[in-house]
């Protein structure tokens, strides 16, 4: 309505997993690149090591042990869970803050923050990626030559169970050609956004 005084509709809330190495940052930064409405990737913290091409602040918040933990005590984490060895978060700073300015967020969280997130926010948009073959993983990852052997196969280990959990999400994409699954991401999150202006 013109001159209307309303605050803006909530930014929907997406939830996107999937195994390592499936190309879920590929695809997320090539919906980014070309958004259907107003979105922002939720930037994680972690306790991981950054890889030589990361950046703090930009690719996650890379904090220390005893400051992700002081974190966690103060209420910070709108979700958090020990990921291949290393704990990884959502910080509500990375979320409500946009959402409440009518910006939609891209959550790039594993199965077990995905879970935790879809009950804490039942308004949710949720995607699983997966890959045409187990096989494919591997290939990616070694692909990628960010991870050294024993990550590369811890990380092949957990694909299986968090395959299992694929029927949990709203939707399911396999990244067989990565401009394919690009748009289909993107026409599932143009239909969000659309969804929670007709919400308001
Ligand atoms: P994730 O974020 O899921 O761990 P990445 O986005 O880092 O995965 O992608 C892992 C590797 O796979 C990268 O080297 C990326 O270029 C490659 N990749 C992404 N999509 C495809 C695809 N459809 N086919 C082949 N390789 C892909
Ligand atoms: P990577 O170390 O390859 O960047 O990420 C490893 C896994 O951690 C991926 O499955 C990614 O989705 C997940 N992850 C990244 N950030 C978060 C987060 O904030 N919370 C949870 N639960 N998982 C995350």
């Amino acid at each position: 309505m013109a001159g209307s005084t309303e605050p803006p509709a909530l930014g929907p809330l997406i939830i996107v997993s999937g195994p390592s190495g499936v190309g879920k940052s590929t695809i997320i930064q090539r919906v980014l690149a070309d958004p259907p409405a107003p979105l922002r990737l939720s930037v994680s913290a972690t306790t991981r090591t950054p890889r030589p091409t990361e950046r703090d602040g930009v690719d996650y918040h890379f904090w220390t042990p005893a400051r992700f933990a002081a974190a966690v005590a103060a209420g910070e984490f709108l979700e958090h869970a020990e990921v291949h060895g290393n704990q990884y978060g959502t910080l509500r700073a990375e979320v409500e803050p946009f959402r409440r300015a009518g910006i939609g967020i891209i959550l790039d969280i594993d199965v077990q923050g995905a879970e935790q997130v879809r009950a804490a926010e039942p308004r949710n948009t949720s995607i699983f990626i997966r890959a045409p073959s187990l096989e494919d993983y591997e290939r990616r990852l070694r692909q990628r030559g960010s991870e050294d052997a024993e990550s590369i196969a811890r990380r092949v280990a957990a694909a299986r169970a968090e395959l299992a959990l694929a029927p949990t999400y709203s939707y399911q994409i396999v990244n067989d050609d990565l401009g394919t699954a690009s748009r289909e991401l993107r026409a599932i999150i143009a239909q969000a956004c659309a969804r929670t202006r007709d919400d308001r």
